[in-house]
């Protein structure tokens, strides 16, 4: 069977070429120049109706996302952010980049937050990023209780979870302030970009300064004057704008959205269910009430030490799957250990053991069944062989 390259964009929609075309030809790209109307405002306005929230703010990423969400907050220098110990190094990043501290949560063999973990460390922190890592989905029912009794704000990074479901609502409309991603590996693909959404007009008017609205530029916003009034000239500015050029492709992209989360579900749960067929393989099925929206695979190899899972990877790899280990290749941007950034960096002993055997493939939305059936095979056969040999 032919193998797809698991690495490659899906096309763009031949709609958003007269809209750039239009772009390149008057130049407007900054995002504050046209009085009204600015693909960047568009943007805003559609995406908080498709999540049906009052407010978006599209920035540079969802770094910058997550960054201003923190800063809006208002948090004390050196506040206590409480974060999943698996998630992406843009999250901890983020946190110290807003002079606070990342206070590190285990995480469980299927993903989610070690919910006893976080109850125990929510005491005396000042604020909680949730990062539903690969689109998994933590019991946000029991996060938003946790955090409500403890009255502190929670913050959702969705940077790779568009599209999901949780309990017939939108991931990333759960917390004060949701954020997303439109890096190229993510449902929407504009090069970078980001944007946050939240009901809240006082937290996104402070955003909204501080994401560089400078001056009167506020006004383009639609969010309660009387707020940004309130933070004239009372705000640093970090330019974490984002583009006309990246918002018109996040535009176009849009109404692909629903298609898009669907046949990356298919293709998942296709894959997964042939995966099942391995008594070596263990996939965690989702939680109750948890339509997520993939465009990759995570699983468990089952009786293979950390050789065989390394023998695993590399006889996938060598027939044309890559597979992603994440406590097993260098430098992994995931594995909590390599934050050497943070000070005093727990150990997290059921996270590592996660880390050490989870694996990763990436399961784009545009591959056929057939795609995935080749996939599927190449993993299978792989770790057929290594289970034999290790017999
Ligand atoms: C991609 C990703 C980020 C970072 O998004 P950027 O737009 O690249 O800054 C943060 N968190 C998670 C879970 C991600 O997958």
């Amino acid at each position: 069977m032919r193998l797809p390259d698991i690495h490659q964009a899906e096309p763009l929609p031949d709609a958003v070429r007269s809209e750039v075309d239009r772009l390149l030809r008057t130049g407007d790209l900054f995002r504050y120049t046209a009085e009204a109307d600015a693909p960047a405002t568009l943007l805003e306005t559609e995406f908080a109706a498709m999540m049906g929230v009052k407010y978006a703010l599209a920035v540079s990423s969802c770094s910058a996302a997550l960054f201003l969400s923190l800063k809006a907050l208002d948090l004390p220098r050196d506040a206590r952010v409480l974060i999943p110990g698996f998630t992406f190094a843009a999250v901890p990043s983020a946190v110290v980049h807003a002079d606070c501290q990342p206070v590190l949560c285990e995480v469980d063999a299927t993903y989610r937050i070690d919910l006893e973990d976080f109850a125990a460390k929510l005491a005396g922190v000042d604020a909680v990023i949730i990062s539903h890592m690969r689109g998994h989905t933590s019991d946000m029912d029991a996060i938003l209780r946790l955090c409500e009794a403890a009255d502190v704000p929670m913050i959702e990074d969705a940077a790779h979870s568009l599209g999901t479901i949780w309990r017939g609502r939108r991931i990333g409309t759960l917390g004060r302030i949701g954020c997303f991603s439109f890096q190229s590996y993510k449902m929407i693909n504009a090069g970078e970009g980001g944007i946050l959404v939240t009901d809240d007009a006082d937290l996104v008017a402070r955003a909204i300064i501080m994401s560089g609205a400078y001056e009167h530029n506020w006004k383009k916003h639609q969010a309660l004057q009387e707020a940004f009034a309130t933070h004239q000239n009372r705000l640093p500015l970090y330019n974490l704008r984002l583009n006309n050029l990246s918002a018109a492709l996040v535009r176009a992209q849009l109404p692909e959205l629903p298609r898009r989360v669907a046949d990356g579900r298919r293709n998942h749960d296709l894959v997964a269910g042939l995966l099942a067929t391995s008594p070596h393989i263990c996939v965690p099925s989702p939680l109750p009430g948890e339509e997520r929206a993939p465009d990759s695979i995570q699983f468990n190899l089952v009786g293979l030490d950390t050789a065989g899972i390394a023998a695993f990877a590399d006889r996938a790899a060598a027939a044309g799957v890559k597979v992603q280990v994440f406590g097993l290749s260098a430098d992994n941007a995931r594995a909590f250990w390599n934050w050497k950034f943070i000070d005093d960096l727990p150990d997290l002993p059921q996270t590592r053991a996660m880390l050490m055997q989870a694996c990763d493939v990436r399961l784009p939305v545009q591959l056929t069944p057939d795609d995935c059936h080749a996939v599927a095979q190449v993993l299978l056969d792989a770790v057929s062989d290594v289970s034999k040999a290790a017999a």
